[in-house]
């Protein structure tokens, strides 16, 4: 794809009050499959990531003065033009991230942010409080916090912008985006796509950067006084450095960040079930989620079997162009990705891990990396240690409920475990001490808009959708009249 053959609604430079703005400096965004540049993007330079906050806050005012019910409208007008567009939208996605096409489309029809943030648009409900004083009034209602920087990773192009910027707009927030370096272009379809669809110039600007401008940039996201909200998903390490960086002015922030996420089977579960469960949950995306089953923890009993089965599955796997209708494992996002997929595998295999899984011929151009299992692993590897994101499985064995708790719990994660066991009462004991935001029990499905999404501990700050997708977006205020005596 040139730049010739983006969609007509997309120019491949900053968005800035409603307008595609080139800038002087540009970088190229890759096809991960082939790693034949897409095109090159614009650079967004510091003046101009100054001029978007400045556009956005004066946009917000308006914007934020607007019934709930008109922002709910065109909110609803924009998911319709995401809908009229899902088959040029996925492929975009497939090209610039690479996972399959069938992954894209799901992306863009499951994750129904849009439609769900203008649905809760018009249920933000104050409430009266019982008075404390005699003839007064006591009330608590939400207004927008302001200017939202929303900085998004490079796994889901376009469920982790509609995440955030859905609920942002229809709070009344306008928002400055910075989408990943190596998957702006889906970032800025939607801002067209929003502007389209009548959100007003200013409140949905996108300042796509290279990675070398992103400190920078970064670094007037975080602490430039018309920014009031900070939205991050992205790695713990960023994650802090933000967090850090937006104490000065004392930023409102949330954080989604990453995660290490059990997959606890346990003897009595059904194991085919289990095993679809655990491809499903560690090979989405080529397992470049921070929701992917991390560290697969089956009981000894059943230990071999699974490990048996889990392996039939994986030699099947299609690995290839997410393009291609067959492929299942799309290529790692980039060349860095890629190195250290092998430098676990080197490192594990150094330390005596025995490593299973088909024999690969590597294709020339893309970031392929084959899926593997990891066994015999011991906790000075550091496939137990990081956060894997990639197509590598890791199995432990254990013997009893007690000791699955303590493995799973001893992270500093703390974001997504799974659960498989045929003893309901067991399933629920173990989810209760498990110490992760989000758990699903004899089923790899954990994500949808009308849950919250989000972890515990270093892995993050806040809840992303369900019923409260919008309070992230809103401060609380309270008002005491007092009755006017004539
Ligand atoms: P990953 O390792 O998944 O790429 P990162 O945390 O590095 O995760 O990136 C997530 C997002 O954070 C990307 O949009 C990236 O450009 C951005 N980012 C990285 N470093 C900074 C920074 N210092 N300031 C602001 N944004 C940053």
């Amino acid at each position: 794809m040139t730049q010739k053959n983006l969609p007509h609604f997309l120019k491949p430079y900053a968005f800035i009050a409603g307008e595609f703005i080139p800038m002087a400096k540009q970088f190229p965004v890759q096809n991960p499959a082939t790693g034949d540049v897409i095109c090159d993007v614009s650079d967004t330079d510091e003046t101009h990531v100054i001029k978007a906050i400045e556009a956005a806050h004066a946009a917000h005012i308006k914007w934020a003065k607007l019934l709930a019910f008109e922002r709910a409208d065109i909110l609803l007008k924009w998911r319709d033009l995401i809908v009229e567009h899902k088959e040029e939208l996925a492929r975009l996605m497939t090209m610039e991230q690479g996972k399959p096409l069938s992954e894209s489309r799901a992306e863009i029809a499951q994750g129904d942010n849009v439609r769900w943030a203008a649905e809760e648009a018009v249920r933000v409900h104050g409430v009266i409080a019982p008075s404390f004083k005699a003839g007064t009034k006591a009330e608590i209602f939400y207004q927008p916090v302001g200017v939202v920087a929303a900085i998004t990773p490079w796994n889901f192009p376009h469920s982790m912008i509609t995440r955030k910027v859905a609920p942002a707009l229809a709070a009344g927030c306008a928002v400055v985006l910075k989408p990943a370096e190596d998957t702006p272009l889906s970032a800025l379809a939607l801002a067209a796509l929003a502007h389209m669809a009548g959100v007003p110039a200013g409140v949905f600007n996108v300042v796509p950067c290279s990675r070398e401008s992103v400190l920078a940039v970064g670094e007037i996201l975080t602490t430039h006084k018309l920014i009031r909200k900070i939205s991050f998903t992205g790695s713990t390490i960023v994650g802090k450095k933000l967090m850090a960086a937006a104490a000065q002015t004392v930023k409102n922030i949330s954080l989604e960040l990453g995660g290490n996420a059990p997959f606890i089977i346990f003897n009595t579960a059904q194991i085919d079930r289990a095993v679809s469960a655990v491809i499903t949950a560690k090979f989405r995306n080529a397992g470049q989620t921070c929701i992917c089953a991390n560290r697969v923890f089956i009981q000894r009993e059943i230990y071999e079997t699974v490990k048996e089965k889990i392996s039939a599955e994986i030699n099947k796997m299609k690995v290839g162009d997410g393009l291609n209708d067959d492929t299942i494992l799309g290529p790692l996002i980039n060349v860095a990705a890629h190195k250290k997929m092998q430098e676990f595998l080197k490192d594990a295999r150094d330390k005596g891990a025995v490593i299973t899984g088909p024999i690969y011929n590597e294709q020339s151009g893309g970031y392929f990396c084959a899926p593997a299992i990891i066994d015999g692993v011991t906790e000075a590897m550091r496939v137990m240690q990081d956060e894997i994101f990639g197509p590598l499985l890791v199995l432990v064995p254990f013997e009893n409920e007690d000791e699955v708790i303590r493995a799973a719990n001893d992270t500093n994660y703390g974001l997504a475990a799974y659960i498989h066991t045929g003893d309901a009462a067991e399933g629920a004991r173990v989810a209760r001490a498990l110490d992760y935001g989000m758990i699903a029990v004899n089923d790899p499905a954990i994500v949808h808009h009308s849950l919250p999404f989000g972890g515990m501990k270093e892995s993050g700050l806040g809840r992303e959708g369900g019923p409260d997708a919008l309070k992230e977006f809103l401060e609380v205020k309270t008002l005491v009249t007092a009755d006017i005596i004539t």
